[in-house]
């Protein structure tokens, strides 16, 4: 796939707009192997410009294909060297009888002296992408025989690996990583869920797995496998998971149903209740694993008029599940937002079907995906990671179709990442309540400033020039800082803002 700033990416032409002379660009060519197959055969890739006016130049180029789950990237630059109309550039990377060719076409090259700055923005994901994608599971309680454990997270985030793609493990806390409540309630039950195995299975999270809470594609890190932990709640409302000595062993209790040692009050409000539901989770995850959590999930589809405002309370970022209804996330696909009630907090939309296991199910997701593209939204797909092996394997098989669609079918035009990193980009940079970088135009300039504490990457300005000319110019704004968009093209006395 291509990363750069593309206007349009159609099946195999590309449009670049048209650029002031001078203006260098930079462009990452991202070659994947997310199949079980060793290669044999050299990697060949060149970059060429089909016109005089338009210069490229290439990094130097890996002769070896990656190793399967590896990724290699190839950078280059283009620079339009004077006025011209219709330049190509072709790029084309070849392995054995395997070609992937797409040819870039720059409309028009022209003089910034001449040209004035209409108006610009950002209204795209990063790195300019139409559409971003997060693929998110739960995990409700230490349970071997369902795969919640060791063995299926190495498989179902092996397999994430495989394709450099992030994900997110909702983890309700207290039947995960609580070995005395995870025996107690084992033992109240008769089941053997090898309470003693979560030591093991703590460790495995600390010292295995990546748990950054942003990540994007490519992931690419020393660990053996990586994964956001997100917030699931302590107490697991609405499956069997949420019997507990507080709500008398209550099977598939609910907000409301009991008093609990890490209520702050009692009776709580619902609200109460809930947000100190999500704490106990943040403190369970923090002493055991050393991690704060930033994003949520509800368990079970239970929500009420208070959920997204006790995420926010709780300290939570973004949450999924917390004011969407199931006829919305069947139908409707809302767009991002910020719940009623709340603030900052951000509510991306998770779609279904959720865990498909035939092939028109993910025939229905494949459609979201575009449909995400065409419209500009964060699809959230779920796919629980234990569920990948449970009762068969098709789960998993499928899951690897939807990401591979993802991946190598949308024509680099979808941002894969984690919940909290599509999360805190919409609130940062789309956002038009809650964003933190703003781009301005005066005459032959365009700034683009970060008033927020975070850097900001990969950010896609797109600029319109007087005359209907259109521009995508990628840069990376740090936290506090102003950014020059256009400075190359406007020559020596660049830089004077
Ligand atoms: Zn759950």
């Amino acid at each position: 796939m291509l990363r750069g700033p593309v206007l349009r990416r159609r099946r195999l032409r590309y449009s670049l707009g048209d650029w002031p002379i001078g203006l260098e660009q930079p462009f990452e060519l991202l070659v994947l192997n997310p199949t079980t197959v060793r290669p044999q055969l050299p990697l060949d890739v060149s970059v060429e410009s089909r016109s005089p006016e338009l210069a490229v130049s290439l990094d130097p180029v890996p002769k070896v294909a990656p190793e399967p789950g590896q990724f290699v990237r190839i950078r280059f630059r283009a620079v339009a060297r004077a006025e011209a109309r219709g330049s190509e550039i072709v790029v084309r990377v070849a392995h054995g009888d395997r070609q992937w060719i797409r040819t870039l076409r720059l409309d028009a090259s022209f003089d910034l002296g001449t040209i004035q700055v209409a108006s610009a923005g950002v209204s795209r994901w990063m790195h300019g992408c139409s559409s971003s994608f997060a693929w998110r599971g739960d995990h409700d309680l230490y349970d071997p025989s369902t795969f919640q454990s060791e063995f299926g997270l190495r498989v179902a985030l092996g397999l994430a690996r495989r394709f450099c793609v992030p994900t997110t493990v909702m983890l309700s806390s207290r039947l995960s990583l609580e070995q005395a409540d995870h025996a107690e309630f084992c033992r109240r039950f008769g089941w053997d869920r090898r309470s003693a195995e979560i030591p093991g299975f703590i460790r495995f999270l600390r010292d295995e797995v990546d748990t950054a809470n942003e990540q994007d594609f490519p992931v690419s890190s020393d660990r053996p496998v990586a994964a956001e932990i997100g917030n699931h709640m302590h107490l697991h409302y609405g499956t069997h998971a949420a019997a507990d000595p507080g709500n008398g062993w209550k099977s598939h209790a609910r907000a409301g149903a009991g008093t609990y040692p890490w209520m702050s009050r009692s009776p709580a409000s619902s609200f109460e209740e809930q947000r100190d539901n999500m704490l106990a989770c943040a403190a369970s995850i923090r002493n055991h694993v050393g991690i704060e959590t930033s994003c949520f999930a509800i368990p079970s589809d239970f929500y009420d008029a208070d959920t997204s405002r006790a995420a926010e309370a709780a300290g939570i970022d973004v949450g999924i599940d917390t004011d969407s209804t199931k006829f919305e996330r069947q139908f409707v696909f809302p767009a991002e937002h910020h719940p009623e009630g709340c603030a900052r907090f951000v509510e991306l939309t998770r779609m279904s079907p959720r865990d498909p296991v035939n092939a028109p199910q993910v025939a229905v997701l494949k459609y979201w995906v575009g449909f995400a593209r065409r419209k500009r939204r964060a699809l959230v797909y779920l796919a629980h990671h234990h569920l990948l092996m449970y009762q068969g394997n098709s789960c998993l098989a499928l899951t690897a179709e939807l990401l591979r669609h993802v991946v190598a079918d949308s024509e680099g035009d979808v941002h894969v990442a984690t919940v909290t990193s599509l999360g805190r980009y919409w609130r940062d940079v789309l956002s038009e309540r809650t964003r933190c970088l703003a781009v301005s135009c005066g005459g032959r300039v365009v700034t683009a400033s970060n008033c927020g504490d975070r850097n900001l990457c990969g950010i896609p300005v797109e600029v319109e020039f007087s005359g209907g000319r259109r521009m995508m110019r990628i840069v990376d704004v740090p936290a506090g800082a102003e950014v020059d968009v256009l400075s190359q093209a406007r020559g020596p006395e660049a830089g004077q803002l």
